[in-house]
């Protein structure tokens, strides 16, 4: 019978985290673990390890807003009270940025957030 310690061992957590973070299978690191933006494979393609576990939800969301949030309102304070650039400018730089470092976030976070769920065994994944 295995040990959960044991399993825990076999799936360190970083590593799962990273290769998903790249998008890729937490297991083999090589094949896809989404398939478009936001869609999770059920399997892996090359090593053939079940996605379908997972339970993401909302959590990459969350984080993206967190993560953009903080990132941009000090920015946005700290260029205005420095530079004060015509209103226009100001917002249409700082929406462009905001959508832009969303969508870049928000497939990494939800691959990462995969990763940290299969190493942790995590909602069936065994
Ligand atoms: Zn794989």
């Amino acid at each position: 019978m295995s040990n959960p310690t044991n399993n825990k061992a076999e799936r360190p957590t970083m590593p799962a985290v990273l290769k998903g973070w790249k998008r890729k299978c937490p297991q083999c690191g090589s094949g896809p673990l989404l398939s478009g933006y936001l869609t999770v494979n059920d399997t892996c393609t090359v090593c053939s390890e079940e996605f379908h576990h997972h339970r993401a939800d909302d959590g990459p969301a969350y984080l993206t807003i967190l993560l953009v949030g903080h990132l941009m309102a000090p920015l946005l304070h700290m260029i205005f009270v420095r530079y004060r650039p015509e209103p226009l400018v100001l917002f249409t730089i700082f929406a462009v940025g905001c959508v832009g470092l969303s969508l870049y976030l928000l497939p990494r976070l939800k691959g990462a957030m995969i990763g940290f769920q299969w190493a942790r065994l995590m909602h069936g994944f065994r």
